[in-house]
C-alpha cells in the first residue's frame, strides 16, 4: 500500500492553496514531485506530519514559479542532515536552479549541494529508486520546457504524472492504460470563460476526464486547480463534471488530502 499526498493543489496564483506538489511514498520510498510556490511547501509538510528531511527524491517538472519556488525552503531544510538525494529535472530545469541559487539563499545552497545527487533527466530517461521504476517523457509543451513522469511499482501499479499542459500524442503509447493519471484541471468547463484554462495552455476538468478515457485509465487524479470561487463545492463540481465523460474513479483532492493505492 502507498499514499499520495497532495501538498499543494492548486495552479499558479492561488489564494486560499498551495500550487503543484505532490509526494507519493510507501514505507520504504518516496518522490516529491515539484515543490509548490514557496516556504508553504514546508508549512504543508508540518500540517501533514511531515518531516521534511524524509524525503529522500524530487523531481521538479519545470521551472515555472509555482512549481519550483519551493525548493529555496526545502534545500534550506536538506542543509540540515548530511544525507545524499536526489533531484530529478531536466537540462533547462538545472540552469534555472543554478541561476535562482546565484543570488537567493546563496550559501545554503553552497552548504547543501554536495549531498544533492542531481539527475539530468531527457526524454524516455529511466531510472531505478529502490524498487520503483521511473521514467521521464518530454512533453514538448508550448511554453516552459517541462518533463511528465511515469512511476511503475512492483505490484505493477502504473502512476502517470501528464505535468500542467493538455494531453499531446507524442507520448500516448507510453501513458496509456494507467492505474493512476494525474492530470492538471485548470477549471471546469463552465468556468473556461472566466479562468481561460485554453487560452493559458491548461486543461478543463472535461478535457481531464476525455484524456483519462483515451487513456483506459483506471482512476484519475485532478490537481493544478482553481481555488478562487467556490473552493468548498470543487470537489463536488469537478467530480460531477468528470464523471460526465470517464466512467473510473475520480478524485478531487484538497490540500493534505491523501490518495491510497
Ligand atoms: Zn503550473
Amino acid at each position: 500500500m502507498r499514499d499520495l499526498l497532495f501538498l499543494g493543489t492548486a495552479g499558479g496564483n492561488p489564494i486560499q492553496s498551495s500550487s503543484t506538489s505532490i509526494l507519493v511514498e510507501d514505507d520504504k520510498n518516496n518522490l516529491l514531485i515539484d515543490a509548490a510556490g514557496g516556504g508553504d511547501l514546508i508549512l504543508r509538510l508540518h500540517e501533514a506530519k511531515r518531516n521534511p528531511l524524509e524525503i529522500t527524491n524530487v523531481f521538479i517538472s519545470h521551472c515555472d514559479s509555482d512549481h519550483i519556488l519551493g525548493i529555496v525552503s526545502l534545500f534550506r531544510r536538506f542543509k540540515l542532515q548530511n544525507k545524499k538525494r536526489n533531484i530529478f529535472c531536466s537540462k533547462y530545469t538545472k540552469t534555472a536552479i543554478n541561476s535562482l541559487f546565484k543570488y537567493i539563499a546563496k550559501y545554503h545552497y553552497q552548504k547543501v549541494k554536495k549531498n544533492l545527487n542531481f539527475i539530468i533527466v531527457k526524454d524516455k530517461s529511466r531510472y531505478k529508486i529502490g524498487k520503483w521504476s521511473l521514467q521521464f517523457f518530454d512533453i514538448k509543451p508550448k511554453k516552459t520546457p517541462q518533463m511528465g513522469c511515469i512511476i511503475n511499482f512492483p505490484d505493477n501499479k502504473k502512476l502517470v504524472f501528464l505535468g500542467d499542459e493538455p494531453l499531446k500524442e507524442h507520448y500516448f503509447n507510453i501513458v496509456k492504460n494507467s492505474d493512476i493519471l494525474i492530470h492538471n484541471a485548470f477549471s471546469s468547463e463552465k468556468e473556461e470563460k472566466i479562468f481561460k484554462s485554453h487560452e493559458k495552455g491548461h486543461s478543463t476538468v472535461k478535457d481531464a476526464a476525455i484524456s483519462a478515457k483515451k487513456l483506459n485509465a483506471k482512476s484519475l487524479l485532478l490537481y493544478h486547480m482553481q481555488d478562487k470561487k467556490d473552493l468548498k463545492s470543487r470537489r463536488k463540481r469537478y467530480t460531477k463534471e468528470a464523471k460526465n465523460y470517464f466512467k473510473g474513479r475520480v478524485f478531487v483532492p484538497y490540500d493534505l488530502d491523501k490518495y491510497k493505492f
